[in-house]
């Protein structure tokens, strides 16, 4: 269509004719991965809606998730203030990276905010847990929770609980961190169960500090 040969004249190739698409999930704004695309690869996006990038070891056009079935269906598509970069919010299936990873930027490098790091666990637990929900991998723990059911995970969140009592009664410094762990991570999987957003208790939590 006129628009979309509109859209795509306005980005800024650079001389190899390629631009670097950032990758971002659409429903909690993680960034996935980074990859190159052509003019191709940016038409055949737009057209299919399922994201195409440009291998440049290949030097072929690619379907991401043509051979990992981790397709990435495209919501969005934005280029960036001098239209050299554009920016695709998807719906991942599975992975978005290739070593198995949700993220390509699972490695952290460094950090000069820990903090910010700590409240992000439970976000990004929270996460986790929904996806291995939705995608079930064989042997995990957590699809094995959630087979079982939703008294069977409130009872563990209860057994969980216990122990957190326990080891704080003991003042015993290293159990009660494991099992303060265990019982987040199980209440989280409650919570994912009875479809509870943290960003809920966030919620709540700051209506009562005012
Ligand atoms: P896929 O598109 O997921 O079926 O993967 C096909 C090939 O593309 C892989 O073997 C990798 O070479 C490459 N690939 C896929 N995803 C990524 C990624 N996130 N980062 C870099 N290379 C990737
Ligand atoms: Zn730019
Ligand atoms: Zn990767
Ligand atoms: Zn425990």
């Amino acid at each position: 269509s006129k628009e979309l040969i509109d859209f795509i004249n306005t980005v800024k190739f650079d001389t190899a004719g390629l631009v670097p698409a950032v990758v971002q999930d659409v429903e909690n704004n993680e960034v996935l991965m980074v990859a190159w695309m052509n003019q191709e690869s940016l038409r055949r996006t737009l057209e299919s809606g399922q994201a195409w990038f440009y291998s440049r070891k290949r030097q072929a056009l690619w379907l991401k998730g043509e051979t990992s079935g981790n397709y990435q269906y495209v919501r969005e598509v934005r280029l960036d203030c001098d239209g050299d970069t554009l920016l695709l919010k998807v719906d991942q299936v599975g992975v978005a990276c290739h070593l198995g990873t949700r993220s390509c930027f699972s490695r952290l490098v460094g950090s000069s905010a820990p903090e910010k790091r700590t409240e992000r666990i439970i976000a990004d637990l929270y996460s986790l847990i929904k996806e291995r929900q939705k995608t079930q991998p064989e042997g995990s723990y957590t699809v094995k929770l959630f087979q079982r059911g939703r008294g069977r995970i409130a009872q563990k969140v209860g057994e969980e609980a216990v122990e957190v009592v326990v080891a704080a009664m003991q003042d015993d410094h290293s159990e009660l961190v494991e099992e303060t762990a265990d019982l987040i991570y199980h209440l989280l999987v409650l919570l994912v169960e009875c479809g509870v957003s943290p960003e809920e208790i966030r919620e709540k939590l700051a209506e009562r500090r005012r």
